[in-house]
Protein backbone atom coordinates (compact mmCIF):
# COMPACT_ATOMS: atom_id res chain seq x y z
CA UNK A 1 0.00 0.00 0.00
CA UNK A 2 1.12 3.61 -1.23
CA UNK A 3 1.98 5.89 1.94
CA UNK A 4 1.25 9.31 1.30
CA UNK A 5 3.09 12.23 2.92
CA UNK A 6 0.22 13.88 5.62
CA UNK A 7 -1.79 10.99 5.27
CA UNK A 8 -2.15 7.94 7.42
CA UNK A 9 -4.11 4.67 6.31
CA UNK A 10 -6.85 3.82 8.00
CA UNK A 11 -8.83 1.34 6.30
CA UNK A 12 -8.45 -1.28 3.41
CA UNK A 13 -11.90 -1.93 1.74
CA UNK A 14 -12.14 -4.75 -1.12
CA UNK A 15 -11.77 -1.66 -3.62
CA UNK A 16 -10.28 1.46 -1.55
CA UNK A 17 -7.78 2.60 0.99
CA UNK A 18 -9.31 5.12 2.68
CA UNK A 19 -6.29 7.66 4.96
CA UNK A 20 -7.15 10.21 7.40
CA UNK A 21 -4.65 13.48 7.64
CA UNK A 22 -1.61 13.01 9.82
CA UNK A 23 -2.64 16.43 11.75
CA UNK A 24 -6.21 15.84 12.06
CA UNK A 25 -5.98 17.43 15.78
CA UNK A 26 -4.53 20.58 14.18
CA UNK A 27 -6.88 20.90 10.98
CA UNK A 28 -9.94 20.21 13.54
CA UNK A 29 -9.18 23.06 15.72
CA UNK A 30 -8.46 25.31 12.88
CA UNK A 31 -11.52 24.15 10.96
CA UNK A 32 -13.73 22.06 12.76
CA UNK A 33 -16.17 21.32 10.43
CA UNK A 34 -14.57 20.11 7.78
CA UNK A 35 -13.56 16.56 8.53
CA UNK A 36 -11.35 15.60 5.60
CA UNK A 37 -10.45 12.22 4.03
CA UNK A 38 -8.24 10.62 1.31
CA UNK A 39 -10.19 7.80 -0.88
CA UNK A 40 -7.55 5.93 -3.34
CA UNK A 41 -9.05 3.49 -5.82
CA UNK A 42 -6.54 0.84 -6.61
CA UNK A 43 -7.34 -1.46 -9.36
CA UNK A 44 -8.93 -4.43 -7.15
CA UNK A 45 -11.94 -6.06 -8.86
CA UNK A 46 -14.41 -8.01 -6.32
CA UNK A 47 -17.19 -10.01 -7.40
CA UNK A 48 -19.10 -11.63 -4.94
CA UNK A 49 -17.68 -10.30 -2.47
CA UNK A 50 -14.40 -11.80 -3.28
CA UNK A 51 -11.46 -9.26 -4.28
CA UNK A 52 -10.18 -11.56 -7.20
CA UNK A 53 -6.77 -11.86 -8.99
CA UNK A 54 -5.37 -10.21 -10.93
CA UNK A 55 -6.46 -6.63 -10.42
CA UNK A 56 -7.57 -4.84 -13.65
CA UNK A 57 -4.85 -2.71 -15.00
CA UNK A 58 -5.80 1.14 -14.93
CA UNK A 59 -9.38 0.51 -12.88
CA UNK A 60 -8.52 2.81 -10.09
CA UNK A 61 -8.19 5.60 -12.11
CA UNK A 62 -10.97 4.84 -14.89
CA UNK A 63 -13.88 4.64 -11.71
CA UNK A 64 -12.50 8.11 -9.83
CA UNK A 65 -12.88 9.45 -13.08
CA UNK A 66 -16.19 8.42 -14.11
CA UNK A 67 -16.97 9.16 -10.30
CA UNK A 68 -15.67 12.99 -10.09
CA UNK A 69 -17.93 13.08 -13.55
CA UNK A 70 -20.63 12.05 -12.54
CA UNK A 71 -20.53 13.64 -9.50
CA UNK A 72 -20.20 17.12 -11.25
CA UNK A 73 -24.02 16.30 -13.07
CA UNK A 74 -25.67 15.98 -9.86
CA UNK A 75 -27.32 18.63 -8.60
CA UNK A 76 -27.31 16.85 -4.94
CA UNK A 77 -24.99 17.65 -1.82
CA UNK A 78 -21.98 15.10 -2.13
CA UNK A 79 -18.69 14.32 0.11
CA UNK A 80 -16.23 15.24 -2.84
CA UNK A 81 -13.78 18.49 -1.71
CA UNK A 82 -10.84 18.18 -4.29
CA UNK A 83 -9.68 15.43 -7.18
CA UNK A 84 -7.05 17.88 -8.42
CA UNK A 85 -3.38 16.68 -7.69
CA UNK A 86 -1.79 19.04 -4.79
CA UNK A 87 1.22 20.11 -7.83
CA UNK A 88 -2.20 21.60 -9.61
CA UNK A 89 -3.37 23.43 -6.38
CA UNK A 90 -5.57 20.53 -5.25
CA UNK A 91 -5.47 18.09 -2.17
CA UNK A 92 -4.80 15.10 -3.64
CA UNK A 93 -1.26 13.72 -3.19
CA UNK A 94 0.31 13.74 -6.21
CA UNK A 95 1.50 10.26 -5.92
CA UNK A 96 -1.92 8.90 -6.10
CA UNK A 97 -3.02 11.62 -8.79
CA UNK A 98 -5.96 10.30 -10.98
CA UNK A 99 -7.32 7.66 -8.77
CA UNK A 100 -7.92 9.82 -5.45
CA UNK A 101 -10.40 12.24 -4.26
CA UNK A 102 -10.11 14.16 -0.89
CA UNK A 103 -13.86 13.98 0.54
CA UNK A 104 -15.53 15.38 3.38
CA UNK A 105 -16.04 12.58 5.94
CA UNK A 106 -19.51 11.92 6.38
CA UNK A 107 -21.40 9.78 9.14
CA UNK A 108 -22.56 6.74 7.04
CA UNK A 109 -25.61 5.57 7.09
CA UNK A 110 -25.44 1.69 7.23
CA UNK A 111 -28.11 1.29 4.04
CA UNK A 112 -26.68 0.87 0.81
CA UNK A 113 -29.51 2.41 -1.44
CA UNK A 114 -29.98 -0.07 -4.45
CA UNK A 115 -32.25 1.44 -7.06
CA UNK A 116 -33.44 -0.47 -10.22
CA UNK A 117 -34.87 -0.09 -13.48
CA UNK A 118 -34.37 -3.31 -15.01
CA UNK A 119 -34.92 -6.74 -13.35
CA UNK A 120 -31.00 -8.36 -13.22
CA UNK A 121 -28.25 -9.79 -10.84
CA UNK A 122 -29.34 -10.60 -7.26
CA UNK A 123 -32.68 -8.50 -8.08
CA UNK A 124 -34.04 -11.65 -10.62
CA UNK A 125 -32.87 -14.33 -8.04
CA UNK A 126 -34.97 -13.02 -5.63
CA UNK A 127 -38.37 -11.83 -7.55
CA UNK A 128 -37.62 -15.46 -9.48
CA UNK A 129 -38.12 -16.93 -5.63
CA UNK A 130 -40.48 -14.73 -3.99
CA UNK A 131 -42.27 -12.68 -6.85
CA UNK A 132 -41.01 -9.76 -5.06
CA UNK A 133 -37.66 -7.20 -3.93
CA UNK A 134 -37.32 -6.52 -0.48
CA UNK A 135 -41.26 -6.24 -0.29
CA UNK A 136 -41.28 -4.56 -3.08
CA UNK A 137 -44.60 -6.44 -5.18
CA UNK A 138 -43.67 -6.67 -8.73
CA UNK A 139 -45.77 -7.76 -11.48
CA UNK A 140 -46.05 -11.55 -12.90
CA UNK A 141 -44.36 -13.36 -15.61
CA UNK A 142 -41.09 -10.80 -15.81
CA UNK A 143 -38.03 -12.07 -17.31
CA UNK A 144 -34.64 -11.85 -16.33
CA UNK A 145 -33.17 -8.46 -17.89
CA UNK A 146 -36.53 -6.54 -18.52
CA UNK A 147 -37.72 -3.39 -17.31
CA UNK A 148 -39.69 -2.80 -14.61
CA UNK A 149 -42.66 -0.93 -14.79
CA UNK A 150 -41.05 1.93 -12.52
CA UNK A 151 -37.52 1.95 -10.89
CA UNK A 152 -37.96 0.24 -7.49
CA UNK A 153 -36.07 1.21 -4.48
CA UNK A 154 -34.55 -1.86 -3.16
CA UNK A 155 -32.33 -1.22 -0.08
CA UNK A 156 -30.04 -3.42 1.53
CA UNK A 157 -28.15 -3.57 4.88
CA UNK A 158 -24.52 -2.45 5.08
CA UNK A 159 -22.64 -5.67 6.27
CA UNK A 160 -19.80 -4.81 8.71
CA UNK A 161 -16.39 -6.44 6.74
CA UNK A 162 -16.36 -9.50 6.54
CA UNK A 163 -20.23 -9.81 6.52
CA UNK A 164 -22.50 -10.39 3.23
CA UNK A 165 -24.72 -7.32 2.56
CA UNK A 166 -28.71 -8.23 3.32
CA UNK A 167 -31.11 -6.99 1.13
CA UNK A 168 -33.90 -5.81 3.51
CA UNK A 169 -37.54 -4.22 3.40
CA UNK A 170 -37.80 -0.25 3.37
CA UNK A 171 -39.63 -1.01 7.09
CA UNK A 172 -36.35 -2.09 8.12
CA UNK A 173 -34.54 1.45 7.11
CA UNK A 174 -36.72 3.04 9.16
CA UNK A 175 -35.63 0.83 12.03
CA UNK A 176 -32.31 1.02 10.97
CA UNK A 177 -31.94 5.15 10.36
CA UNK A 178 -35.52 6.36 11.54
CA UNK A 179 -38.51 7.40 9.00
CA UNK A 180 -37.53 10.80 8.59
CA UNK A 181 -34.22 9.94 7.40
CA UNK A 182 -35.10 6.45 5.15
CA UNK A 183 -37.69 8.57 3.66
CA UNK A 184 -34.95 11.03 2.56
CA UNK A 185 -32.13 8.05 1.41
CA UNK A 186 -35.59 6.23 -0.88
CA UNK A 187 -36.23 9.66 -2.32
CA UNK A 188 -32.78 11.33 -3.08
CA UNK A 189 -31.61 7.60 -4.51
CA UNK A 190 -34.79 7.51 -6.91
CA UNK A 191 -34.41 11.25 -7.75
CA UNK A 192 -30.54 10.56 -8.83
CA UNK A 193 -31.37 7.52 -10.63
CA UNK A 194 -34.29 9.15 -12.75
CA UNK A 195 -31.63 12.06 -13.63
CA UNK A 196 -28.98 9.75 -13.97
CA UNK A 197 -31.14 7.03 -16.41
CA UNK A 198 -32.01 10.08 -18.48
CA UNK A 199 -28.11 11.50 -19.00
CA UNK A 200 -27.11 7.86 -19.64
CA UNK A 201 -30.09 6.92 -22.37
CA UNK A 202 -29.14 10.39 -23.98
CA UNK A 203 -25.77 8.41 -24.77
CA UNK A 204 -27.05 5.19 -26.05
CA UNK A 205 -26.47 3.47 -22.53
CA UNK A 206 -28.84 2.05 -19.80
CA UNK A 207 -28.57 2.16 -16.52
CA UNK A 208 -29.61 -1.02 -15.19
CA UNK A 209 -29.17 -0.58 -11.76
CA UNK A 210 -27.24 1.22 -9.31
CA UNK A 211 -26.06 1.95 -5.21
CA UNK A 212 -25.42 5.31 -3.79
CA UNK A 213 -24.05 5.30 0.00
CA UNK A 214 -24.73 8.16 2.31
CA UNK A 215 -23.99 9.83 5.05
CA UNK A 216 -24.70 13.23 7.18
CA UNK A 217 -22.06 15.66 6.84
CA UNK A 218 -21.29 18.02 10.50
CA UNK A 219 -23.85 20.13 9.68
CA UNK A 220 -26.19 17.15 9.53
CA UNK A 221 -27.45 17.29 5.68
CA UNK A 222 -27.84 14.17 4.03
CA UNK A 223 -24.86 14.20 1.66
CA UNK A 224 -24.21 12.00 -1.90
CA UNK A 225 -20.80 9.78 -0.73
CA UNK A 226 -18.62 6.78 -1.68
CA UNK A 227 -18.58 6.66 -5.20
CA UNK A 228 -21.01 7.43 -7.52
CA UNK A 229 -22.46 5.37 -10.91
CA UNK A 230 -19.27 3.62 -11.83
CA UNK A 231 -19.38 0.28 -13.24
CA UNK A 232 -18.56 -1.71 -9.91
CA UNK A 233 -21.46 0.46 -7.90
CA UNK A 234 -23.75 0.15 -11.66
CA UNK A 235 -24.80 -2.23 -14.61
CA UNK A 236 -24.76 -0.42 -17.52
CA UNK A 237 -25.42 -1.83 -20.83
CA UNK A 238 -25.89 -0.89 -24.64
CA UNK A 239 -28.67 0.61 -25.04
CA UNK A 240 -29.13 -0.37 -29.37
CA UNK A 241 -27.86 -4.12 -28.36
CA UNK A 242 -30.69 -4.83 -25.82
CA UNK A 243 -33.33 -2.86 -27.85
CA UNK A 244 -31.85 -5.53 -30.88
CA UNK A 245 -32.92 -8.35 -28.40
CA UNK A 246 -29.19 -8.89 -27.09
CA UNK A 247 -29.33 -8.92 -23.44
CA UNK A 248 -25.66 -9.07 -22.00
CA UNK A 249 -24.05 -6.42 -23.37
CA UNK A 250 -22.63 -4.52 -20.87
CA UNK A 251 -20.05 -2.35 -19.06
CA UNK A 252 -19.18 -3.21 -16.35
CA UNK A 253 -17.90 -6.60 -14.32
CA UNK A 254 -20.36 -8.32 -15.48
CA UNK A 255 -17.95 -10.26 -18.17
CA UNK A 256 -16.15 -11.05 -14.64
CA UNK A 257 -19.05 -12.91 -12.80
CA UNK A 258 -20.14 -14.66 -15.92
CA UNK A 259 -16.74 -15.97 -16.11
CA UNK A 260 -16.56 -16.52 -12.92
CA UNK A 261 -19.98 -18.42 -12.73
CA UNK A 262 -18.95 -20.59 -15.37
CA UNK A 263 -15.69 -21.45 -13.71
CA UNK A 264 -16.17 -21.71 -10.25
CA UNK A 265 -18.96 -23.34 -8.24
CA UNK A 266 -18.58 -20.27 -5.37
CA UNK A 267 -16.30 -22.63 -3.10
CA UNK A 268 -12.99 -22.13 -1.69
CA UNK A 269 -10.91 -19.32 -3.40
CA UNK A 270 -11.98 -18.39 -7.02
CA UNK A 271 -10.01 -19.20 -9.65
CA UNK A 272 -7.39 -16.61 -11.06
CA UNK A 273 -9.06 -14.23 -14.35
CA UNK A 274 -7.74 -15.23 -17.81
CA UNK A 275 -5.56 -12.73 -19.53
CA UNK A 276 -8.37 -12.16 -22.07
CA UNK A 277 -11.27 -11.44 -18.97
CA UNK A 278 -9.12 -8.94 -18.02
CA UNK A 279 -8.45 -7.05 -21.35
CA UNK A 280 -12.33 -7.42 -21.92
CA UNK A 281 -13.07 -5.89 -18.96
CA UNK A 282 -10.67 -2.89 -19.02
CA UNK A 283 -12.02 -2.15 -22.56
CA UNK A 284 -15.73 -1.97 -21.47
CA UNK A 285 -14.26 0.08 -18.82
CA UNK A 286 -13.11 2.91 -21.00
CA UNK A 287 -15.80 2.27 -23.94
CA UNK A 288 -18.62 3.31 -21.25
CA UNK A 289 -15.79 6.26 -19.93
CA UNK A 290 -15.88 7.61 -23.82
CA UNK A 291 -19.43 7.36 -24.25
CA UNK A 292 -20.43 8.90 -21.21
CA UNK A 293 -17.95 12.04 -20.44
CA UNK A 294 -17.09 12.26 -24.23
CA UNK A 295 -13.52 11.87 -23.38
P1 LIG B 1 -17.08 -3.10 -1.19
O1 LIG B 1 -17.44 -1.74 -1.71
O2 LIG B 1 -16.22 -3.84 -2.15
O3 LIG B 1 -18.27 -3.84 -0.70
P2 LIG B 1 -16.15 -1.86 1.15
O4 LIG B 1 -17.39 -1.06 1.02
O5 LIG B 1 -15.82 -2.53 2.42
O6 LIG B 1 -16.15 -2.94 0.08
P3 LIG B 1 -14.58 0.12 -0.21
O7 LIG B 1 -15.76 0.43 -1.03
O8 LIG B 1 -13.34 -0.32 -0.87
O9 LIG B 1 -14.90 -0.98 0.84
O10 LIG B 1 -14.19 1.35 0.74
C1 LIG B 1 -14.93 2.48 0.90
C2 LIG B 1 -15.48 2.63 2.32
O11 LIG B 1 -15.56 4.02 2.66
C3 LIG B 1 -16.89 2.09 2.45
O12 LIG B 1 -17.01 1.46 3.71
C4 LIG B 1 -17.76 3.36 2.43
O13 LIG B 1 -18.98 3.21 3.11
C5 LIG B 1 -16.87 4.37 3.11
N1 LIG B 1 -17.08 5.78 2.74
C6 LIG B 1 -17.29 6.28 1.49
N2 LIG B 1 -17.40 7.63 1.50
C7 LIG B 1 -17.25 8.01 2.79
C8 LIG B 1 -17.26 9.30 3.47
N3 LIG B 1 -17.42 10.44 2.81
N4 LIG B 1 -17.08 9.30 4.81
C9 LIG B 1 -16.91 8.13 5.50
N5 LIG B 1 -16.87 6.90 4.92
C10 LIG B 1 -17.05 6.83 3.59
MG1 LIG C 1 -17.95 -0.05 -1.07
Amino acid sequence: MTELPGWAHEYSGKVRELYRPIDEQAADAASPAVDRMLVVASDRVSAYDFVLEPGIPGKGELLTRLSSWWFEQLDVPNHVLSTDPVSAGGLVPDAVAGRAMVVKRLDMFPVECVVRGYLSGSGWEEYRRNGSICGVPLPVGLNDGDRLPRPIYTPAWKAPLGLHDENITYERTIELVGANAAASLRDLSLSIFARASEIAEARGVILADTKFEFGRDADGTITLGDEVLTSDSSRYWDAAAYHRGERGQSFDKQIVRDWLAANWDRSGVPPVLPQEIVERTSARYRELIGLMTGA
